[in-house]
């Protein structure tokens, strides 16, 4: 601080015994404890934010191309779980995934809300696997697909559960973090279930359509954000990914899940322009199809 200081300690050091401990040390100390409390705020609880290392890595997430909608697998130690199922139009494609990939035991479904393109081919997952948990925001919603959704969730379960945030659950050594879900939300989109998966020191975060308004409820959480791959809310329209909320989550990787020449313009160019400026590798759906991401619990690489 200016250059008087350092004169003025100096010289109070010098009219004191060598032996005893200056107030300046006191005041290092003090300070030491003050950005340690300040790195911990902001910061969340890092000590919380890694799970340990697998001795053998087994993580993957598979988001599937079901074109202007949002599906993904995360693969962890023999375990499975889905994010939304795309349009019920992806039925098949779902249905025909699963059993592929000779998938017959789903650990969790996670339909982050209600709208079409994200619950529509999750009966026809449910046909296909038998399923552990059921996550969504609501239990109800006037739609003849989330009915359908919801009957195929009582035939296998005591029904859908709605998550509380602070929510934590494992896929195999993988952590999930229910980070938001408000099912009074008056936009659907806003409902949305965010989870980050934390694997190793390597995490992904899903928003599902969230907009602005949770990102910021979000950032006010003071939860851990900071995530190494995006699953870029609502398709990349322009009403997610605000400028504070990618500079805290701040990405190496974002995926976007849309459709080839949409209707709705998705994604925006302000966003991309936003992701770019980042510095942020992105992957799209409508571009490279499905895009699988393995994780080794140190790094994240794309799959061939
Ligand atoms: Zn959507």
């Amino acid at each position: 601080m200016k250059q008087k200081k350092p004169v003025e300690f100096g010289k109070a050091k010098k009219k004191k015994s060598k032996n005893k401990p200056s107030k300046y040390s006191w005041l290092v100390a003090l300070v030491a404890v003050a950005l340690w409390g300040i790195y911990l705020l902001v910061s969340g609880t890092p000590w919380k934010d890694a799970e340990p290392l697998p001795a053998e890595p087994d993580f993957r997430v598979v988001f599937l191309d079901v074109g202007q909608a949002d599906a993904a697998l995360v693969l962890c130690d023999g375990e499975s779980m889905l994010i939304d199922g795309g349009n019920v139009a992806d039925s098949d494609l779902i249905y025909t995934v699963l059993q592929k990939r000779g998938i017959d035991e789903l650990s969790y479904v996670v339909c982050t809300h209600a709208h079409e393109d994200h619950v529509g081919g999750l009966p026809a997952a449910l046909h296909a696997c038998t399923v552990d948990k059921v996550y969504c925001p609501v239990t109800e919603y006037d739609s003849a697909c989330f009915r359908s959704f919801v009957s195929a969730v009582n035939e296998q379960t005591d029904g859908v559960i709605v998550p509380d945030v602070g929510d934590s659950f494992y896929l195999g050594s993988a952590r999930v973090d229910i980070l938001a879900c408000d099912p009074q939300a008056e936009e659907t989109n806003n409902t949305s279930i965010v989870l980050r998966v934390v694997y190793g020191e390597t995490s992904f975060l899903f928003t599902g359509d969230a907009e602005t308004p949770v990102e910021q409820a979000l950032l006010d959480s003071g939860a851990t954000l900071s995530s190494t791959v995006l699953k870029v809310g609502h398709h990349g329209s322009s009403s997610s990914t605000s400028y504070r909320f990618l500079n805290e989550v701040m990405p190496q990787y974002a995926v976007i899940s849309v459709g080839k020449d949409n209707s709705y313009g998705h994604p925006h160019e302000e966003v991309l322009s936003r992701l770019h400026d980042a510095g942020v590798t992105v992957l799209r759906t409508d571009e490279l199809g499905d895009i699988v991401l393995v994780s080794d619990g140190k790094t994240v690489e794309i799959a061939k």
